[in-house]
C-alpha cells in the first residue's frame, strides 16, 4: 500500500457513513458505519461522515448531534465530516446547494437531462394508465419541452423539476463487490427527479454529486439501495466521472427470518448504551453479523482493524443474536481490568443510583465494591440492583415471606434471636479487627453455637444486612458496609421480625 498508487479497493480507500439525520441510527445502519470504518483503517484510507439533509421535511432536529454520539460512544473516529471539517466540505448537504446547481448545469448544458413542468394531476394521470395498462411504474417522457423555453420559463420562476433522461432501451450493468454485475432493463427504470420544485436535489443526485467531489472509492450500504443502483450508475456515465465500488450487504434479520424489530434488537446505538452494554462488545457484535474471521468471536478492536475486509461480508442474510450479544456484553465485562471495570461502574451508578445519594459517588468505594460484581454481571445496568444497598440508608426490611424462606419459615422469633446476637458479636470486633475473616470466623462460630449450620444463619444475615436474599459475597459486603450500618440493619430486622 502507497501512496503513489492509486486509491483502490485496498490501496487508501475513501468510504463514507452517509446518514440523513431523520431519527437515531438504527444497528443496521451504524453496522455499515462499522464496517466502512474499519475497512478504511484497515488499508490506510479515509472514513466520512456526510449528513444527506436534503429532505428538510423528515430532518429531525438534534438528530445529527446523536448520531455523532453514536459513532464516538462505539469509538469510531472519522477523519472527515460536518464537525471536524476536511478538504472537501461542507459535508452536509443543505450547506452545499450551489454545488448541485453547479452540477446540474454541467448536464442541462448536455441535454443528458430536461426540466419537467407537468403539474402533479397530469403526473397522477399516467401513473393510472400505466396502472391500467400494465407498463412498470414510473415517470417517463412525460413533457419535452425546448432546452432554451425550459431555461426561461424556469427563470421566470414557473415551477418545475430536473429529470434524468433515461436510455428507453438497453440494459446498465452495474458491478457490486459480493454480488458480480447485476444487468437491469433501462425499459423499467424512469426518468428520476434530480431537482426538486423547491430547488432542492434529491438523495440520487446529492449523493452522486458527492461520492464523486469527496472521492469515495467504496460505497457500502444496504441492499434496499439495489434498484437504485443503475441510476446511480447512470449518472455516474452522464458525467463521465469514475464509478465507485459499490457493496450492497445483506439486511440483518430477526430470530426466525422476518424484519429485525425493536425488541429483536433494532434499537438505537445509544439506548444499547443505556441498556448497560459496552461500546466494545456492540462493536464486536455489530462485525460478526454479517462478517467473520475463522471461528473465533472475541475480537479486540486492534484485531478488527487488521482483520476486517468489505469483501469478506457475507451476502446471506445475518440474523440478529439477541441471546449472543448479551454472552459477548458478560464476557467483555469479566475481561475488563480492574480499574476499567471499576470506572465503568462508577459511571453507571451514577446514572442509576437515587437521585438523594450524592454526586460524584465515592470512587474508593466502588473501587472496593468492583471485584465483588464483575464476575456476576451481564449488563452494566445489573449492577445497581446488587449493590445499591451500598449507597441507600434505609434499606427496607424485606417482607416476612422473602425472609423466612425454607428453615426458618414460621420461626420468626428464633430467627429475631439470631440475628440481634449476630449483631452484638459483630459489634464486638474492634475497629482494628473489622475485616473479612474476622466477620466470617464470629458468623460462623455465631452459628455453630446455636446449632445452625453456617448457610442457614448466613441467609437470613444477608437478607437483613443487603436487603436481598442474593447479593454480592457476604462477608466482604458487611465489612465493606461498616460495623455500625451493618449492625444497625441486623437489629433492625430483628425488630420488625419480632413485631
Ligand atoms: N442517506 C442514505 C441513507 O440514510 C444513504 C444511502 C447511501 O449510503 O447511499 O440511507
Amino acid at each position: 500500500m502507497t501512496d503513489d498508487q492509486p486509491r483502490s479497493l485496498t490501496n487508501r480507500p475513501r468510504l463514507r457513513y452517509a446518514p440523513s439525520p431523520t431519527g437515531d441510527p438504527h444497528v443496521g445502519n451504524i453496522r455499515q458505519a462499522v464496517w466502512s470504518w474499519l475497512h478504511a483503517k484497515r488499508y490506510g484510507g479515509d472514513f466520512i461522515v456526510r449528513l444527506e439533509d436534503t429532505d428538510q421535511a423528515r430532518a429531525q432536529p438534534g438528530a445529527d448531534r446523536r448520531i455523532f454520539d453514536s459513532l464516538r460512544w462505539l469509538g469510531v473516529e472519522w477523519d472527515e465530516g460536518p464537525d471536524v471539517g476536511g478538504p472537501h466540505g461542507p459535508y452536509v448537504q443543505s450547506q452545499r446547494l450551489d454545488v448541485y446547481h453547479e452540477e446540474i448545469n454541467k448536464l442541462l448544458v448536455q441535454n443528458k437531462v430536461r426540466r419537467c413542468f407537468c403539474s402533479p394531476e397530469r403526473l397522477d394521470t399516467i401513473r393510472e394508465e400505466q396502472r391500467q395498462n400494465k407498463v412498470p411504474p414510473g415517470i417517463r417522457d412525460c413533457c419535452d419541452v425546448d432546452p432554451t423555453e425550459a431555461e426561461e420559463r424556469a427563470a421566470s420562476g414557473e415551477a418545475n423539476v430536473v429529470r434524468f433522461r433515461t436510455p428507453r432501451t438497453g440494459t446498465t450493468v452495474a458491478n457490486d463487490l459480493l454480488r458480480g454485475d447485476i444487468s437491469f432493463e433501462n425499459h423499467t427504470l424512469d426518468d428520476f427527479v434530480l431537482i426538486k420544485s423547491d430547488g432542492y436535489p434529491t438523495y440520487h443526485f446529492a449523493h452522486v454529486v458527492d461520492d464523486h467531489a469527496m472521492e469515495i472509492t467504496l460505497v457500502t450500504r444496504g441492499e434496499e439501495w439495489i434498484s437504485s443502483l443503475p441510476r446511480h450508475a447512470l449518472l455516474f456515465d452522464a458525467f463521465g466521472y469514475e464509478r465507485p465500488i459499490y457493496a450492497h450487504a445483506s439486511v440483518i434479520k430477526a430470530p426466525g427470518g422476518g424484519k429485525l424489530s425493536k425488541r429483536h434488537g433494532a434499537k438505537s446505538v445509544l439506548e444499547y448504551s443505556d441498556d448497560g452494554y459496552l461500546p466494545d462488545s456492540l462493536l464486536n457484535f455489530l462485525c460478526l453479523t454479517g462478517w467473520g474471521h475463522e471461528d473465533q468471536t472475541i475480537f479486540s478492536r486492534d484485531e478488527l482493524l487488521s482483520l476486517f475486509d468489505m469483501a469478506n461480508i457475507t451476502l446471506a442474510s445475518a440474523t440478529f443474536d439477541h441471546d449472543k450479544l448479551e454472552w459477548l456484553n458478560g464476557t467483555y465485562i469479566r475481561s475488563l481490568d480492574s480499574a476499567t471495570f471499576a470506572k465503568a461502574l462508577k459511571a453507571r451508578l451514577e446514572l442509576d443510583l437515587p437521585p438523594d445519594v450524592a454526586r460524584p459517588v465515592d470512587e474508593s468505594l466502588v473501587e472496593d465494591i468492583a471485584p465483588l460484581i464483575q464476575e456476576r454481571i451481564t449488563l452494566m445496568t445489573d449492577a445497581i440492583h446488587l449493590v445499591d444497598f451500598f449507597w441507600v440508608t434505609d434499606v427496607p426490611v424485606p417482607p416476612v415471606e422473602d425472609f423466612l424462606v425454607k428453615k426458618w419459615r414460621d420461626r420468626g422469633p428464633e430467627a429475631a434471636t439470631a440475628l440481634s446476637t449476630a449483631a452484638t458479636k459483630l459489634e464486638a470486633i474492634s475497629d482494628s479487627e473489622w475485616n473479612r475473616e474476622r466477620i466470617e470466623t464470629v458468623l460462623r462460630e455465631h452459628a455453630e453455637s446455636i446449632g445452625l449450620k453456617a448457610g442457614e444463619l448466613l441467609s437470613i444475615v444477608r437478607t437483613a444486612v443487603t436487603g436481598k436474599k442474593v447479593s454480592p459475597p457476604l462477608f466482604e459486603s458487611v465489612e465493606i458496609i461498616g460495623k455500625g450500618l451493618s449492625v444497625e440493619r441486623l437489629q433492625s430486622a430483628a425488630l420488625s421480625l419480632n413485631a
